[in-house]
């Protein structure tokens, strides 16, 4: 330790660790690695299909809103989705995937 430190009054040392301390890390994907790989691999794999080009976002199916989310019935058929809007995208988790969050 050099002597700087060593001489250094006890608060002033908490002040300067404080100081360095690296701030606390925003972990907004936290959520989003819990989610079961399946659920995050048919996530991407819609991502990656509507940037080449072979999926299309589409209104949502049930309303005709525009701003949608890709749904799936079933995770393992990562291609097949439904265009929902927010509202009943939230919807047919509550009423068909009960416990499941919106995805
Ligand atoms: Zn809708
Ligand atoms: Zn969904």
């Amino acid at each position: 330790m050099r002597e700087w430190w060593t001489n250094l009054p006890p608060e002033r040392k908490r002040e300067y660790l404080d100081k360095r301390k690296p701030k606390p890390r925003k972990r907004p994907n936290k959520r989003w690695a819990e989610l079961p790989l399946e659920k995050r691999r048919a996530h991407w794999t819609v991502h990656n299909a509507i940037r080449d080009g072979r999926l299309m976002k589409e209104p949502c199916e049930v309303c005709g809103v525009e701003k949608t989310d890709a749904h799936h019935d079933d995770y393992s058929k990562p291609l097949e989705v439904r265009w929902l809007c927010r509202k009943h995208h939230g919807e047919r988790h509550r009423k068909y995937l009960s416990g499941m969050e919106a995805f």
